[in-house]
């Protein structure tokens, strides 16, 4: 069966123009280029979709400010959401209609090799459910059960990939292998050979909507030690040992949310949330203007 309602989750560290730390961060110039790559990745899949029938294309923006892409060099017949949303999907937004997701430009959990690997933030060292380490990709799609979204594609660094394939069992993916570097890397051939890969997908029956049941016997280890796993747990009440926090969530989706405070927010904040969202979108929203400036002057 084809599926027609697809959802992107698009990150930047596996697309094609990211190939070190800085292309990850906030107001680089390293940054600017791989949000201009990220884009062309996700227009030659959005593209090939429409192409191959799709009726909806949903794409969430879900790097850093959320705001990456440049949604006026995408099909004006898909939808990107940029920034944070509360709800109805923590973080994502609304997901419509769509039925499938397609990961593009993911990467490696916290505590494993591959491109600039980390679950949530490079602050987290490792994210362990039942003894094993997640990556973000198990969080997501966790995320998208409840709505019967069925992961079918998935692309990042070989780590990344192999990943996916062990959380979400007969998923596709495609690799791209930045343990050369850039030069000799053609990014038009890689992203064509990614639209196919990824048009390819929509008939991938193989897969289940990701149920992400619990209870989950969860340890977060901090990359800088004992008195930050401290800090977080007074913060948080959860308990703490060594570098690590340790607690239940009910389930895969209670982790995101968990995570998410954990990483980025503090107890007196979550009242204001939806007060204080809509400035951190603004933040985004002048990065992104600073990147069509900066692509301008370059042009
Ligand atoms: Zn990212």
């Amino acid at each position: 069966m084809l599926s027609r309602r697809v959802l992107i989750i698009a990150d930047i560290e596996g697309s094609s123009g990211c190939w070190n730390y800085a292309a990850s961060l906030f107001f680089t110039r390293e940054w600017v280029q791989a949000c201009e790559a990220m884009t062309l990745d996700v227009q030659a899949v959005v593209q090939g979709l429409f192409d191959a029938g799709a009726e909806e294309v949903i794409i969430k923006d879900f790097h850093r400010t959320g705001y990456n892409l440049l949604p006026e060099h995408i099909d004006p017949r898909a939808r990107v959401n940029s920034g944070y949303a509360l709800g109805p999907i923590p973080g994502m937004g609304d997901p419509g209609r769509t039925d499938t997701v397609m990961f593009l430009g993911l990467h490696a959990a916290s505590g494993t090799s591959g491109f600039l690997p980390h679950t949530m933030t490079s602050r987290l060292a490792e994210v362990q459910v039942n003894g094993r380490l997640v990556p973000e990709v198990a969080l997501f799609a966790s995320l998208l059960a409840p709505y019967g979204i069925r992961p079918v594609f998935f692309s990042g660094c070989p780590d990344a990939c192999r990943q996916a394939r062990q959380e979400v069992p007969g998923i596709t993916t495609f690799e791209i292998d930045k343990a050369g570097g850039p030069d000799g890397f053609d990014p038009a051939a890689w992203r064509r050979r990614l639209a196919q890969t990824a048009v390819a997908a929509l008939t991938n029956c193989h897969t289940r909507p990701l149920e992400g049941r619990g209870p989950l016997d969860v340890k977060v280890v901090f990359r800088d030690g004992p008195a930050m796993a401290k800090k977080i747990a007074r913060r948080w009440r959860v308990q703490c040992q060594g570098d690590a926090v340790h607690f239940i969530a009910d389930d895969m989706p209670a982790l995101f949310e968990i995570l998410s405070r954990i990483c980025y927010l503090v107890p007196a904040l979550l009242p204001v949330l939806p007060l204080a969202l809509p400035l951190y979108n603004m933040k985004g929203r002048a990065g992104l203007a600073w990147v069509r400036h900066r692509l301008k002057k370059v042009a």
